[in-house]
C-alpha cells in the first residue's frame, strides 16, 4: 500500500510508513540548520509548508530558530487574523455513550456518571443562559448512541437552539461535534444550517487508536478517519479537525494531523476550517497519569507556532481544558478562537452550583466568567470577536479560503469584530469590561483604512445605541 493524498483510503492518505519515514527524516534533518533557516524564509510568503518540512522543525532544537519560529508565527497570526480573538461555548447535549474510548469518562463501561440528556425545554434553558452571558456560537458535543441520541434529535435541537431570541441574544453559528456518520446525516446537518463540522481524530496512529477504542462503532479506525471525507461528500463545506495530545507520540500525531489537512485539500480543494489542540485532562474514571504521553507547555506552545506556520489559513482553537497562563502563552502565536466561560457537563450552564460538574467530560482548567474572558483579552490587546457572518453569507469552503489566502477576508474580520464586540458591550458586560472596550473599538475604528467602510462601521456602532443589532460585512 503506497502513500496517496489523494486517495479516499484512511490507509493510503495517512500512511504509517511516510509518517515514519517523515520522523526519521526530521530526526536526521533536524540539526540541518541552512536547510530549517530557508524553510523558515520560505515560509515567510504565508503559503505554509508540508508535513515534512513541519515535522524537521518540531525536531530542531536550537533555541535561536525556536525564537525565530515564534517570530514567524506570531506575524502570520497578524496578517490573517490581526489582534482578533473569536469566542464560542460548548454545549453538551447528551452524554450517553456506547463506544468504549479509554480516556473519556462517557464510555460506556463507566457506571458512575449520571447519564443526562437534555430536553429541548432544557436546551431553551441552557442556551437562554448561554445568550445572557453574551455567546453567540456554540459547539455541539454528544456522545454516540443511535437509541438515546439519535440524528433527529441533534436536528431538532439545532432548530430550537437557531429559535431562541432572548432579548437581545441570538446563537448564529451552530458548529457540531457528533460521532462519524453517513454521508446522508451529513447531508442532513448541513440543511439544518451547520457552521463547521468536527471531528477529533484522537491519535492517527491505527494501532494505538484501535487499543484506546476497544468497542462501539468509533472503534472503526477507517470509518473515523474517512469521516470528513463523507462530510464534504455530503455537502458540508467546513470541516474542524483535531488530535488528542498525550494519547500517543505527539510527533506521529502532528505529522498525521498535517497530512489529513493534505489529504482535504487535494481532494476536496480545501483544507480544514479549523483544527484544535486538546491536551488530555483529568476527569471522572479517568487519570491522565496513566496516560505516558502527555506534552509539557514548551512543547504544546512549540507545536501551536509551528502549526500556525504550516497551516496559515486555518483557524486554530484552544479550549478551557488549558490554564489561563498557557492560553497566555500561545494567544499570540497563532491561536485564533478560544471557549470562554464553559461548562463541559449536560446542563452545566442552567444548574446553579457551578462546582457540582459531576457529568462533565473533563475537567476544566480556566474557569474565569465570559465577562472575565473578555476583560483579559482587552488588557492583552486583543478584541474579542462575537463574529459569525461568514457562513451567513455564504462566505464557506473555497470560496472561504480564497478570501482568506488573498488576505482580503481581514476587510470583514476587523470590522464584524468590533461591532459584536459593541453588541457585547452593550448588551452583557460589567462596567469595567465595557470601559475598556469601548476605547478599544474607538482605537481600531481608526485603524481601518476604507473610508467608506470606516464610515459604515460608526453609523451602525451609533445605532447600536439605539437598540439595533446584527449588523455585519
Ligand atoms: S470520546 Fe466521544 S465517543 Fe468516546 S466515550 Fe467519549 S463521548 Fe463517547
Ligand atoms: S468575518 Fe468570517 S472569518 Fe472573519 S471572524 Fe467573522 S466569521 Fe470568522
Amino acid at each position: 500500500m503506497d502513500y496517496n493524498p489523494k486517495s479516499l483510503k484512511a490507509e493510503e492518505f495517512i500512511h504509517d510508513g511516510e509518517i515514519r519515514d517523515t520522523l526519521r527524516w526530521a530526526e536526521e534533518h533536524k540539526n540541518d540548520l541552512p536547510l530549517i533557516r530557508s524553510l523558515l524564509d520560505r515560509a515567510e510568503d504565508c503559503k505554509g509548508l508540508t508535513h515534512r518540512e513541519a515535522a524537521v522543525l518540531l525536531k530542531c532544537e536550537d533555541e535561536e530558530l525556536r525564537q525565530r519560529m515564534y517570530a514567524l508565527a506570531a506575524r502570520i497570526k497578524d496578517r490573517f487574523y490581526g489582534n482578533r480573538i473569536v469566542l464560542f461555548a460548548p454545549l453538551y447535549l447528551s452524554n450517553y455513550c456506547i463506544n468504549g474510548c479509554r480516556y473519556c469518562p462517557y464510555h460506556g463501561q463507566n457506571k458512575h456518571i449520571p447519564r443526562k440528556r437534555l430536553t429541548q425545554e432544557e436546551i431553551v434553558r441552557e442556551v437562554t443562559a448561554l445568550q445572557d452571558m453574551g455567546h453567540k456560537r456554540l459547539a455541539l458535543e454528544t456522545g454516540e448512541d443511535p437509541k438515546n441520541c439519535p440524528i433527529e434529535y441533534v436536528l431538532e435541537s439545532i432548530r430550537t437552539i437557531y429559535g431562541i431570541h432572548h432579548k437581545n441574544g441570538a446563537i448564529r453559528r451552530v458548529n457540531v461535534n457528533i460521532a462519524a456518520t453517513t454521508v446522508e446525516n451529513y447531508r442532513k446537518l448541513k440543511e439544518a444550517g451547520i457552521g463547521t463540522y468536527i471531528l477529533f481524530q484522537e491519535t492517527y496512529n491505527k494501532a494505538q487508536y484501535e487499543y484506546l477504542h476497544p468497542t462501539g462503532p468509533k472503534s472503526d479506525y477507517a470509518y473515523h478517519t474517512e469521516a470528513m471525507d463523507r462530510a464534504m461528500e455530503g455537502g458540508i463545506d467546513d470541516v474542524g479537525c483535531g488530535v488528542l495530545f498525550g494519547l500517543n507520540l505527539y510527533d506521529y500525531d502532528f505529522v498525521g494531523l498535517l497530512m489529513h489537512a493534505e489529504h482535504l485539500e487535494a481532494v476536496h480543494g480545501v483544507g480544514p476550517h479549523t483544527i484544535s489542540v486538546p491536551r488530555l485532562r483529568r476527569a471522572d474514571d479517568i487519570d491522565p497519569d496513566q496516560f505516558d504521553n502527555g506534552i509539557s507547555d514548551d512543547l504544546f506552545e512549540k507545536i501551536v507556532a509551528i502549526l500556525r506556520i504550516a497551516v496559515p489559513y486555518t483557524g486554530l482553537i484552544i479550549s478551557t481544558r488549558e490554564s489561563q497562563a498557557c492560553r497566555q502563552r500561545v494567544l499570540k502565536l497563532g491561536v485564533s478562537q478560544i471557549s470562554g466561560g464553559s461548562r463541559t457537563s449536560v446542563g452545566g450552564y442552567a444548574e446553579e452550583d457551578q462546582e457540582e460538574e459531576d457529568s462533565s467530560q473533563f475537567e476544566i482548567s480556566d474557569r474565569r466568567t465570559l465577562d472575565q474572558v473578555v476583560s483579559w483579552l482587552l488588557d492583552e490587546g486583543c478584541i474579542p470577536s462575537f463574529c459569525t457572518a461568514c457562513y451567513r453569507e455564504g462566505r464557506t469552503g473555497d470560496r472561504f479560503m480564497t478570501l482568506c489566502k488573498s488576505g482580503q477576508i481581514v476587510n470583514c474580520c476587523h470590522p464584524n469584530a468590533l461591532m459584536t464586540l459593541k453588541e457585547y458591550l452593550e448588551d452583557y458586560a460589567a462596567p469595567e469590561t465595557r470601559e475598556k472596550g469601548l476605547r478599544l473599538i474607538e482605537k481600531e475604528t481608526e485603524k481601518i483604512t476604507n473610508p467608506k467602510v470606516r464610515e459604515t462601521v460608526i453609523h451602525h456602532l451609533h445605532d447600536m445605541e439605539g437598540g439595533l443589532r446584527d449588523f455585519r460585512f
